[in-house]
């Protein structure tokens, strides 16, 4: 008997938790946070929905937020087992989940001081720093293809050529073989290798993000920041990018560098204003062999894949705050992603306005977000309270995710020949439309999971 039940990612895209029952063992994979619109984030303060104390062990995929976010709860609720996970995985979801709990403090004081002045209840943080810290506590490191036993059943990490260190989960008993997808990469990425195809199993949880689409090749997309770069400089304005810290920066710092070699954009200044995507720039020279193959390529000719002359990294505020006299000729990395807070929203408050400057969007943009009411034609924004008269251009990239699409999801799912097929992490219309794929294409049934449903699987 094996049975699964999604309590997060079932119907949206964040939140990944899937309880895995199989052999009187119960291993739940993930535990991460709900992020998007306050009826989302919400679900991050509702009750687990199963006892944390009855599980025999929990498994990370990848250190991202939306996977990770909410494992300090399950310590809080008295879960004391281990955590596995691979190394980097680790070292990724400490940055990850320290930066969490000290935003969600900055956030609740601002909250609190704003709030109670008008008589309302601001909810504390969901954890703390300390907390944080007794999570890290349980982990155990895991490496990629070598198995772990939990009881009776074996669980192998394999590389999911989704971001540094992360990992799909085969976990094999008795009664049947279930394969847990985490988020699939994709294919000839630069920064992470390709993702390794799955074995035969009985049961696979697929992530669905992009069901239905295509994304465009990485080449094109190149080619789209080569032309946007040299035109916004050459008519005088600075190129912003918001960048998410992790692997999308990396990413970025990794094509800027070879447009820069190969003389495809002027000589330009370049700044990476983000501690935190410069932590993770360092955390990846920490683990060379578990990079892509372009990125190995350059490490073996003894040069740094992330870094060239032009570029500059700026920790400090005083730092940063230079690159704000700057006019003419220069890419600005700055966090966060989608320009929800961070630095980046000075650059655009001081370059928004500014027609011959331009705005760079490099990945996903949520609704509610400037980034998406820039993307969608805003002609006026707010920032820091005050308005902005948008000027300056905009253009999208879409060819750079760290997310399959639906045709590499197939290619991903088919050696499986799964009888049962769960579509998790995936936001109506796209499970649907992988569903309908998996069928035409495939001729694999699927069911697209229900949060709090627990299904039998065989
Ligand atoms: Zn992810």
């Amino acid at each position: 008997m094996v049975t699964v039940t999604s309590y997060g990612a079932a119907g949206t895209v964040t939140g990944s938790c899937h309880l895995i029952e199989m052999d009187d063992i119960r291993i739940l994979v993930d535990c991460g946070m709900f992020q998007g619109e306050d009826y989302i984030t919400a679900l991050n303060r509702e009750p687990l929905g199963f006892d944390p104390t009855t599980l025999d062990a929990v498994v990370l995929t990848h250190g991202h937020l939306d996977h990770c976010g909410r494992l300090p709860l399950l310590v809080q609720e008295g879960y004391s087992g281990p955590i596995y996970a691979t190394r980097p995985t680790y070292d990724v979801a400490r940055f990850i989940l320290l930066d969490s709990a000290r935003i969600q403090h900055e956030d609740w004081l601002r909250a609190e001081e704003h709030e109670v002045r008008h008589g309302r209840h601001v909810p504390p943080p969901l954890y703390t720093e300390q907390d944080v810290f007794d999570t890290l506590d349980l982990f155990e490191t895991a490496r990629y293809d070598e198995p772990i036993q939990v009881g009776p059943l074996r669980v192998t990490f394999k590389n999911a050529g989704h971001i540094l260190g992360s990992a799909f989960i085969v976990i094999e008993g008795r009664a049947a073989r279930v394969v847990c997808s985490g988020d699939v990469g994709t294919w000839e990425q630069h920064v992470v290798p390709d993702p390794e195809l799955p074995p035969e199993a009985d049961v696979v949880l697929l992530e669905s993000t992009y069901g239905g689409q295509t994304h465009e090749p990485l080449e094109q997309a190149m080619e789209k920041i080569a032309t946007f770069i040299s035109e916004v400089v050459e008519a005088g304005g600075n190129v912003l990018i918001p960048t998410f810290a992790l692997e999308r920066a990396q990413d970025v710092l990794f094509i800027l560098r070879k447009l820069d070699r190969e003389g495809r954009i002027p000589r330009v200044k370049t700044f990476l204003d983000s501690p935190l995507a410069i932590n993770f720039t360092r955390l990846h020279r920490r683990y060379p062999e578990q990079l892509g193959e372009a990125v190995k390529r350059v490490i073996l000719r003894g040069e740094d894949p992330f870094s060239w002359p032009g570029l500059t990294l700026t920790r400090t505020q005083r730092e940063s705050r230079r690159i704000d006299y700057i006019e003419s000729g220069a890419v600005i990395m700055a966090g966060s992603g989608m320009a929800t807070g961070g630095r980046i929203l000075r650059h655009l408050f001081n370059n928004l306005w500014r027609e011959e400057s331009g705005v760079l969007f490099v990945g996903f943009q949520a609704e509610g977000t400037l980034g998406r009411a820039l993307l969608d034609g805003a002609d006026e924004v707010e920032i820091y309270g005050e308005p902005v008269v948008v000027k300056a251009r905009i253009e999208n990239i879409e060819g750079l995710s760290a997310h399959a699409d639906e045709p590499q999801l197939l290619k991903w799912v088919a050696p499986t020949r799964a009888s049962r097929v769960f579509l998790i992490h995936g936001e109506s219309p796209a499970p649907e439309a992988l569903q309908a794929s998996l069928k035409e294409k495939l001729g694999m049934e699927s069911t697209i999971s229900e949060r709090g449903v627990t299904y039998p699987a065989l």
